[in-house]
């Protein structure tokens, strides 16, 4: 089915949400000027929204969550660095190696459940100061993790690796894409789980519903930084107040909903986990991310989302067996509800057809 049916049930993403009447008339009547200059009201009123939420001194717009992410690793290493994340982190597997192409950056990647690190993971991974090896720079975390299954990092844990990151003259960042929804899930305040961290980078265009727009929060001298080398990378907009007034939209009116978005999440993983031939388990479902397995004898990931896409329903393939439906505020639960049935019909129906269709998305070989 098109996507753009109003039947379609789109699951795919949170990205694919649409502005809402009263998000673009906020646009539509924004005060705006040229923020290559620091010259847009809209702008600096979004950014000193951030920095007054995070308890951070400055904040800079940014076009994307890749570019505010890319910023703030700039913002830390120079060429030559390493940072470290877990193997399953957007910064290492879906930001087309920016790191090294942008910052000259490798990434070490490292282990830990649900996409999150730990100090057992961490502790041996600094490398020594010797000029055979490259200097250990910045810790990154993700919060909520996506590939690793839309968890949040308990406090206690965030606030022990950053601490040893400090301790050991590495920076921080966190790649906050949907720390809303950590806040919203875990019930800790944004400026707590921020404390630690020295830069962090927070997309409006998931789960909060603005068409585009990211913003980079850390300290006086690592945002000045990253305002040169956003206007590098070719991010320094003009009047960029049109998107900021989606964006203090977004805080002022999407946060506290993001726990239907959570609750719609919980009910389809509950009503996934008794179809045969899908394995899911519902309490690990903790934000707006349902990930569940095929059973290989049925067929691969890619090939269900396949048979799903044509009768209106999208969830990506995000391994072999592996699918992600992502809930958010254009899918109500009137339409989560039709979800499992339709998995069960595609099931029944069988996907032979499609043998021959590629298995992960995201791996080959
Ligand atoms: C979506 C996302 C980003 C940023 O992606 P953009 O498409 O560039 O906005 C960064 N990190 C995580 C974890 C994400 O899910």
């Amino acid at each position: 089915m098109d996507p753009h049916s109003p039947a379609y049930i789109d699951l795919r993403s949170d990205t694919k949400t649409k502005p809402t009447p009263e998000m673009l008339e906020a646009m539509m009547t924004a005060e705006l000027g040229d923020d290559m200059n620091g010259e847009d009201p809209t702008v600096n009123r979004l950014e000193a929204m951030i920095c007054d939420m995070l308890g951070k001194e400055a904040a800079v717009f940014a076009c994307s969550g890749t570019q505010s992410n890319q910023m703030g690793l700039r913002s830390h290493c120079l060429p030559g660095d390493e940072l470290l994340i877990h193997e399953l982190g957007h910064i290492a597997m879906f930001e087309g190696g920016g790191p090294a192409i942008l910052s000259g950056v490798s990434c070490r990647t490292l282990t830990g459940e649900k996409g999150m690190l730990n100090l057992d993971t961490l502790r041996g991974k600094i490398r020594a100061d010797d000029q055979h090896l490259c200097r250990t720079r910045l810790l990154c975390v993700e919060n909520t993790t996506n590939a690793g299954g839309g968890h949040y990092y308990p406090l206690d844990q965030l606030t022990e690796i950053c601490d040893w990151a400090h301790e050991n003259g590495l920076k921080t960042h966190m790649d906050g894409a949907r720390i809303f929804n950590a806040t919203v899930a875990a019930g800790y305040s944004i400026k707590d789980v921020c404390a630690p961290l020295d830069t962090i980078s927070i997309c409006f265009s998931k789960g909060l519903g603005c068409p585009m727009g990211s913003i980079l929060a850390g300290s006086k001298e690592e945002i000045a930084k990253a305002r040169r080398s956003r206007k590098v990378f070719g991010g320094a907009l003009r009047q960029a107040g049109i998107v900021a007034a989606a964006c203090v939209y977004a805080l002022e009116n999407n946060i506290e909903r993001l726990q239907q978005d959570h609750d719609n999440a919980r009910f389809l993983a509950e009503q996934l986990a008794p179809i045969e031939g899908i394995t899911t388990n519902p309490a690990e479902t903790e934000t707006n991310l349902v990930f569940f397995d095929i059973h290989p004898d049925l067929g691969n990931a890619m090939q269900l989302s396949k048979a799903l896409h044509e009768v209106g329903v999208g969830i990506g393939a995000m391994g072999q067996t592996r699918l992600r439906a992502c809930t958010h505020l254009d899918v109500d639960r009137e339409q989560i509800e039709q979800v499992p049935g339709a998995v069960r019909e595609v099931l029944k129906a069988g996907l032979e057809r499609f043998q021959g269709i590629a298995t992960g998305p995201y791996a080959r070989g």
